[in-house]
């Protein structure tokens, strides 16, 4: 597309967006004693609320409230089954059948759960490739995966790093110390997309090379879930772990989601955790401690879920269905992002750097340094001052995400203004 650098040009493209009416949906935080809307830009980090969300969870307290205990039954989404209602949901936003994704626990339990189950390190298979300076949590997972097995992480982590000089990992050199050390691997875990830079991985390419050589492979989707789709199914990935609070717009520490492939379902050999909600449906109130897991990825539950925050999920995938699902929210991304890019390009190339990648491996968010005297954690609270709201990530990147459901092109305009003068 052709941009100009324009507020009418911009108010064009808005007044033109088939799902720009999706901002209505939801509750847009207000500065200036609630005058003016802030500049949102965080979605990656919290998403906003869906306006229909407090409805949501005041029609699970009112049926608490009217029938106790019977909420679990005879009536109107009942409490037991609650989260198969997101699965059909949940499937359509990462490329999976319904059978293979569940809502449960937090990311980093998910991710654990997982482990337990797909790293089986074996004679001189018992190594884990991550990235270096992977997300914290996923760090200390991978590291007391590794300690739990009596398996040194500073020998058996392996840590894909970016070239010299360079921010995001290549494609090629992650294919290569894959090739390079397939009879090492017992475990291939990365990002979807990379929570600092925000480059989109291969996902399809990474897995077909460790399929090539048996090697279990698995996706932290923390920023690729509601961001850009997916296809885990078709991928063959065996398994895959999301959080809800950040592009699903869930909530502050809402339930995460879990993918396990159906390749995997019938295996009831599987080394797991298990807990009660993971036992058969249809004899799971027999009590009889016999543990017999479902054929699908409930089985990986442990207990009977916070229906509260379920509610909000549920709220959540209503709201992207209602817009027409995550392509519909990805060819506007597409351009909404691309405009930024475009203006960030235009007006400001000498004093800020995008370390993002371009479109082919870029999603919503772009992650920007500050190039002038300036440090960036100053013009980062500059911005913020002004009314915008992005994130700070140390050591040196400003993050920004313009989110298909609710930013609008006249606020790239708006916030390219305010960077502007923050410099
Ligand atoms: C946000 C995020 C997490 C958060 O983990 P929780 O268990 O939800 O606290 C983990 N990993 C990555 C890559 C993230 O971006």
């Amino acid at each position: 597309m052709d941009y100009q650098d324009s507020l009418v040009f911009a108010q064009q493209l808005d007044a033109e967006d088939p799902i720009g009416h999706m901002r209505d949906a939801f509750h847009i935080p207000k500065i200036n004693n609630g005058a003016d809307e802030e500049i949102y830009l965080c979605g990656n980090s919290l998403g906003l609320q869906p306006k229909r969300t407090s409805e949501y969870l005041n029609d699970e307290l009112d049926k608490w409230q009217r029938l106790g205990v019977k909420g679990h039954f005879d009536c109107e989404f009942p409490w037991m089954p609650y989260h198969e209602f997101l699965t059909e949901g949940s499937a359509a936003l990462v490329g999976a059948k319904t059978s293979e994704v569940v809502c449960m626990n937090s990311l980093t339990t998910n991710l654990h759960l997982m482990m337990v189950s797909f790293f089986r390190p074996e004679g001189k298979r018992c190594k884990i490739l991550i990235e270096d300076h992977a997300f914290p949590s996923d760090h200390y997972a991978v590291e007391s995966q590794l300690n739990f097995h009596g398996l040194d992480p500073a020998e058996h982590m392996v840590l894909v790093k970016p070239r010299a000089g360079e921010d995001c990992l290549r494609t090629e050199d992650i294919l290569q110390t894959i090739d390079d050390l397939a009879d090492e691997l017992a475990l291939v875990m990365l990002p979807g997309v990379q929570y600092y830079t925000g480059q989109v991985m291969d996902m399809k390419v990474i897995s077909d090379a460790a399929q090539h050589h048996n090697i279990p492979v698995g996706f932290d989707l923390a920023h690729a879930t509601g961001n850009v789709p997916m296809a885990l199914h078709d991928w063959g990935v065996d398994f895959a772990v999301w959080c809800s609070y950040k592009y699903l717009n869930s909530g502050p520490g809402s339930v995460a989601g879990c993918f396990v492939h159906e390749k995997h379902h019938d295996d009831v050999d599987l080394p797991r955790f298990a807990g009660w909600w993971g036992h058969d449906k249809s004899t799971r109130f027999k009590m009889q401690n016999q543990f017999m897991p479902m054929k699908s990825a409930e089985a990986w539950q442990l207990s009977n879920p916070p229906i509260l925050s379920l509610a909000a999920i549920r709220a959540s995938l209503d709201t992207f269905k209602e817009a027409g699902g995550i392509q519909a929210l990805r060819d506007k991304s597409k351009q909404l992002t691309g405009y930024l890019r475009f203006l960030l390009t235009e007006r400001l190339a000498k004093q800020v750097s995008i370390i993002t990648p371009d479109e082919s491996l870029s999603g919503c968010q772009l992650s920007l340094t500050i190039e002038t005297d300036k440090t960036g954690r100053s013009v980062f609270e500059a911005l913020e001052a002004a009314g915008v709201t992005g994130d700070w990530r140390e050591p040196n990147v400003i993050r920004v995400a313009p989110v298909p459901l609710y930013n609008r092109f006249e606020e790239m305009v708006r916030f390219v203004d305010i960077l502007e003068r923050s410099l």
